[in-house]
């Protein structure tokens, strides 16, 4: 079936690759092959692209920029779609709607040209804005159920929808979209008129504050963690003693627990060790299940 959907992208002049190395599109830098790599250019072509794959019953897998996820050393079965062409962006008074493979940080420097406040916080966020709903990604306070005002998806026959904020089901870490498989394809932030200067300083400023607690100097996937309830993962990881430890080029990082970090040529297979190693240690001594917000992907079992 994977061939008569080759097909169909040759014939309707899809971009795509065989057989892409998905270590060149996470921020972690691992992971093996995708079986087919598939860059639409528009919606219409996403569209085509998923139905395409429906027809043919193709796996897939909506690639945003790849910052929080983990892919298997076994690859990805069937087709990755990577949204990174779809990255529009588009200013209307407070509003600023932006196709949903744009980088979160252009989006925020649209905003700060724009003198629209409210979206500070997601600077220094990695990652495209579709991710980073899906996600619903925050920082310093802030979250994306706070600017989000709707956004367009689709489905998978390439069915367009739009979805109000207030169907989005935005908790921590979570969106409706982790359940309902739809793609999101657009998204309204909706903004309110602030001092360019002030704007500005705040992005700085919380920049700064990244750079010097956060390893990024090595390749991650951010917190490896959610927060568990009353306490941090990052805490709870160093007072177990676990700064340091390695598996492989795994490593936890000894700048900021939280972050499982490639110090060279770590396998999804390292960090997965890892990952098991530090929460056995902090469930037996702190009776606490720490949660993964780092997302696996691919052939092999779930984290
Ligand atoms: C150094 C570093 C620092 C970080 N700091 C933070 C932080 O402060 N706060 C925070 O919340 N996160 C942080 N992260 C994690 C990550 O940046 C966010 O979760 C980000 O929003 C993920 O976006 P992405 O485009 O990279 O998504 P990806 O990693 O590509 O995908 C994540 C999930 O979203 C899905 N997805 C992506 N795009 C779409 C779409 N258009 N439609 C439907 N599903 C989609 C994917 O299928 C996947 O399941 C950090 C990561 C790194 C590496």
């Amino acid at each position: 079936m994977l061939k008569f959907f080759i097909e169909a992208l040759s014939e309707r002049g899809v971009a795509f690759s065989l057989d892409e190395a998905m270590s060149l599109h996470t921020s972690f830098k691992i992971g093996g092959r995708a079986d087919v790599f598939v860059c639409p250019k528009s919606c219409e072509e996403l569209s085509f692209v998923l139905n395409q794959a429906n027809k043919y019953s193709i796996l897939l897998f909506v690639l945003g920029k790849g910052s929080n996820i983990l892919v298997s050393d076994s690859g990805i079965e069937g087709a990755v779609v990577n949204l990174s062409l779809l990255d529009g962006i588009q200013i209307n008074e407070n509003e600023i709607i932006c196709e949903s493979g744009a980088h979160l940080s252009k989006v925020c420097n649209a905003a700060l040209e724009n003198s629209l406040t409210g979206l500070e916080f997601a600077f220094g966020i990695p990652g495209s804005v579709g991710g980073a709903l899906y996600m619903n990604a925050g920082a310093y306070g802030g979250e994306m159920s706070q600017v989000v005002k709707g956004a367009y998806c689709m489905d998978n026959e390439g069915n367009t929808f739009y979805i109000p904020k207030e169907e989005m089901e935005l908790g921590y870490r979570n969106s409706i979209f982790k359940t309902n498989g739809l793609i999101i394809t657009s998204i309204i932030f909706s903004l309110s008129k602030g001092k360019k200067e002030e704007i500005k300083d705040k992005m700085e400023q919380l920049m700064a504050r990244r750079k010097d607690k956060q390893p990024l100097e090595y390749p991650s996937a951010g917190s490896t963690f959610k927060r568990p309830q009353g306490n941090f993962a990052g805490t709870l990881i160093e007072q177990n003693g676990l700064k340091g430890l390695t598996v492989g080029g795994a490593q936890v990082s000894e700048k900021h627990a939280g972050f499982v970090i490639n110090i060279g040529d770590a396998t999804c297979k390292n960090v997965k060790e890892l990952i098991e190693k530090i929460k056995n240690t902090v469930y037996e001594n702190s009776g606490i299940l720490l949660e993964t917000e780092v997302i696996f992907v691919g052939r092999g079992d779930n984290i």
